[in-house]
């Protein structure tokens, strides 16, 4: 049987991030603990598979949380990846994504202190997420674990990974210093293409 979700190559080397994104952490991350919600994710589908060609559903509330679990799992990393770029002190969106965060938060420098103190603030494991509505307005919200706390109708655009994983080895118990510095790895040309794709 082929796997059907595969780990996807980062579009950047391990060391690209340095300093703000550890060499270390970041292989790590990606070659085990993001394999690690491909593997899980795979084996759900695989699972579920087997239900319906068996009959037996016995089990379908584990397996559904399963896919539940590594199926977001493996769908925020990637877009975690595609978030990030080798970073800079004065990184800031542009054009009409800038615009639509002014819009949204008030200002440029609101929406960062939202944004930062949101994702500091997750209780947990989790992410802090910024999304577009169908009207093109943005929200920020907290999730926690890969899948609860979601909401509806949402896209999410932009990612910050705040499991302990994601930034222990540098940063130990300083996740405001690792959210701070993530925020000069953001890759806003992808935000904004994201943005662009959303109907308005
Ligand atoms: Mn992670």
């Amino acid at each position: 049987m082929t796997e059907e979700f595969l780990l996807p190559k980062l579009p950047y080397t391990y060391d690209a991030l340095e300093p703000y994104y550890d060499q270390q952490t970041l292989e790590i991350h990606h070659t085990k603990h993001h394999a690690g919600y491909v593997t899980g994710l795979n084996n759900a589908v695989a699972k579920l598979r087997e239900a319906r060609e068996s009959g037996n559903f016995a089990l379908i509330k584990h397996w559904e949380r399963e896919l539940a679990f590594h199926g977001a799992g493996h769908a925020l990393h990637c877009l975690f990846w595609e978030n990030m770029c080798p970073g800079k002190e004065d990184n800031k969106a542009e054009s009409e994504l800038l615009a639509a965060l002014e819009k949204s938060f008030g200002s440029w420098e609101k929406f960062i202190v939202q944004f930062k103190a949101a994702t500091v603030a997750v209780e947990g494991s989790g992410w802090g997420v910024l999304a577009a509505d169908g009207h093109g307005h943005l929200h920020i919200f907290q999730v926690e674990k890969h899948q609860d706390c979601f909401v509806p109708g949402l896209t999410p655009l932009l990612v910050c990974d705040v499991w302990e994983h994601a930034y222990y080895l540098k940063y130990q118990n300083r996740r405001a210093e690792w959210v701070d510095n993530f925020v000069k790895l953001i890759n806003w040309k992808d935000v904004a293409l994201r943005y662009s794709l959303i109907k308005k």
